[in-house]
């Protein structure tokens, strides 16, 4: 266990998840002998007996509540057997919600996590909605702390994959840039290390995507792409062939918030940018 900060600690549990990472950041807001935990992983016994040998090291306090900041199972799939082990109700967002019933997954027991102010013992907790990597996704902004849990909107390591139907940049974007705003000391990742230089780490994420946005337009601009032909244009040198379907999804998440805009079209699953000329 590391403790982040006076009031937050993390429990790196092992999960199933993306590469590169292994691990689901799990974090315990604590004060006054009364805890909420934060995304306590995907369930396997291994993390849930991390959870239970870390509540006992913080001295077993009363645990309020399970958060999960969005419904991938790295993150929620453990809400259940955490909430059974500490006695606590479980909540995920509505609109995560309706994804893990999309999924296949299933809800029920969840109560509805919504944006606004609760308090941990003594301590200001303010629940954010921050769209982006999934539609429903809840950030935990401590104010005093001047710290943040951002779920998978920020990782410790990378980049974070923003996919649709799940993931929108637009939205993503927006998020960010409200988190770029509270000027931050630290956040605690989804996954990863922490990150101690905040205003820096989002500034250079806001201005990776918007390069990358910058770098599909003006390939459209000249002529009709698929979204593999952009791929290869922009992760060229970056991604191995393997990687490059990967790729390829993550350049139909620029696509389709482009589309949204009004900024492109699409002819027969090739895109251009709109105005652009047809030298064909
Ligand atoms: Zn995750």
């Amino acid at each position: 266990m590391l403790q982040v900060s006076n009031t937050v600690y993390l429990s790196e549990v092992p999960s199933v998840t993306l590469p590169p990472y292994h691990t689901t950041n799990a974090y315990w807001i604590l004060d006054l002998g009364r805890a909420v935990l934060v995304d306590p992983g995907d369930g396997q016994e291994a993390s849930i007996d991390i959870l239970e040998r870390d509540w006992e090291s913080l001295g077993r306090p009363v645990v309020e509540a399970v958060y999960c900041t969005h419904y991938h199972l790295d993150h929620s799939g453990g809400a259940r057997k955490a909430g059974d082990a500490f006695q606590a109700p479980i909540y995920l967002s509505r609109d995560d919600q309706a994804c893990l019933r999309d999924h296949g997954g299933d809800p029920t027991g969840f109560q509805t996590l919504s944006p606004g102010r609760i308090s941990v013992g003594g301590m200001d907790v303010e629940i954010l909605a921050a769209p982006g990597h999934t539609p429903g996704q809840m950030n935990l902004w401590l104010p005093d702390d001047r710290g943040l849990l951002a779920g998978d909107n920020v990782l410790g390591n990378t980049t974070v994959v923003i996919v649709p139907p799940d993931g929108h940049l637009g939205q993503y974007l927006h998020s960010l840039k409200h988190l770029e705003s509270l000027e931050l000391a630290w956040i605690g990742p989804g996954h990863g290390g922490i990150v101690r230089h905040p205003g820096a780490y989002l500034a250079q994420y806001i201005a990776h995507r918007e390069e990358r946005n910058q770098q599909i337009l003006a390939l459209l601009s000249s002529d009709w792409h698929t979204p593999r032909a952009i791929a290869e244009d922009v992760y060229r040198g970056k991604l191995s062939d393997a990687e490059m379907s990967m790729g390829e999804w993550m350049v139909r998440g620029h696509l389709a918030w482009f589309l949204e805009q009004g900024w492109i079209e699409e002819r027969e699953g090739q895109y251009r940018k709109v105005g652009a000329h047809d030298f064909s």
